[in-house]
């Protein structure tokens, strides 16, 4: 990954872990804390409010680092790890033999299955064709932005051939998965890291651990409350970058995931206007509904795959699935303008 998509990632991320931070009341202690750099290109961090030992907060934070390296391996379509078989070797063998794959892998490919139905094919892992045309301009692009360019549409186009979530077919009982069109690639950067997240709450919960959150990447997933049954505190990121105000608005959090898709941290610029990462299937560009799309669930993996999700669709689409999921949202418009769903709450300043 380039340095300044690190950089990117890392103030983005820092920029809610300080929120987080900033939103204790005096009286109360430091959480404890502990950042992981090296998994899914992005930042993670987990926070204790629970006044563990630390002999406890370690442990707890060593399990969840194992975890996580576990699945950053598993899901990495750029680079293969010795002893394993994952992503980058399913796509590797697109078209040839089904491969066989851990346990872990097949329950997630099987998950991405189940929310490309729930999201009516919004969220779809198998359009990694089209998304590596989008990658690779837009890396092209920040590299040398006199000559940035959109990707070929015609390119596109026969891209969009090849992105049937049904090629991937997986057999459990064998534990082996094939792609069946050796046209077919996986991304599953619009899942991945609330996916994880949400195995390391469960690990957490396993563990005993209580009053904690994670910040995957951004990705937030609150264990419990605070002592005293108050939420978190956490700032929206104002996808304005021109304002003053580094937040959309502030809401409280507890015992729930909030996971935010925007076009404001991956994006590059063609003939002055902004291309970002987020691409509809239906049209095969970015996304321009919103500015960004906040999902409020308990699972972190759901939220993950709706913020994808509602960011391609209305508000009105979205409106109805999250109101059938559980759901709730804030959408942020171009202009600025928020809309939410009732059981969002608000923190007034
Ligand atoms: P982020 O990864 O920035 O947190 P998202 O969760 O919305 O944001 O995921 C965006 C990533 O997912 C993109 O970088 C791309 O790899 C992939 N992606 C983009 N559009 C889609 C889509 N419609 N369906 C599935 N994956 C997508
Ligand atoms: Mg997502």
């Amino acid at each position: 990954m380039k340095l300044k998509s690190i950089l990117c990632t890392f103030l983005c991320a820092t920029l809610i872990l300080g929120s987080l931070i900033s939103c204790i009341p005096q009286k109360e202690p430091e959480p404890q804390s502990e950042s992981y750099y090296q998994f899914f290109d992005t930042v993670s961090a987990i926070f204790s409010y629970a006044g563990d030992s630390e002999e406890v907060f370690k442990e707890n934070a060593k399990a969840v680092s194992s975890l996580l390296s576990e699945y950053h391996k598993l899901f990495d379509i750029y680079y293969e790890y010795d002893g394993i078989n994952n992503l980058r070797t399913l796509n590797k063998n697109a078209g040839k033999e089904p491969i066989k794959l851990d346990a872990k892998l097949i329950d997630f490919l099987l998950y991405c299955k189940e929310m490309y139905t729930i999201t009516g094919g919004k969220t779809n892992i198998a359009m990694g064709s089209v998304l590596k045309l989008w990658h690779d301009a837009r890396e092209e692009g920040l590299d040398e932005p006199e000559n940035a360019k959109l990707p070929d549409s015609k390119m596109l186009q026969d891209a969009s051939l090849h992105t049937d979530i049904n090629s991937l077919i997986i057999d459990k009982a064998a534990g082996t998965v094939l792609i069946s069109d050796p046209k077919v690639q996986l991304d599953v950067g619009a899942i991945a890291k609330g996916y994880a997240a949400e195995k390391a709450a469960e690990l957490l919960k396993e563990r005993g651990a209580t009053s904690y959150v994670l910040n995957i990447g951004g990705n937030i997933c609150a264990i419990g409350e605070k002592t005293g049954g108050e939420g978190w505190t956490i700032g929206i990121t104002n996808p304005d970058k021109t304002s003053d105000e580094a937040f959309a608005c502030k809401v409280k959090i507890k015992n729930t995931s909030l996971v935010t898709s925007g076009d404001y941290e991956r994006f590059y610029t063609v003939d002055g206007k902004r291309y970002h990462h987020i691409i509809d299937p239906e049209t095969l560009m970015p996304s321009d509904y919103f500015s960004s799309v906040s999902v409020f669930v308990s699972d972190s993996g759901l939220a993950d795959v709706l913020s994808t999700a509602l960011f391609c669709m209305s508000y009105e689409d979205g409106l109805a699935l999250a109101e059938k999921l559980g759901a709730e949202v804030i959408w942020v418009r171009q202009n600025g303008e928020l809309l939410m769903t009732g059981g969002v709450e608000i923190v007034k300043n």
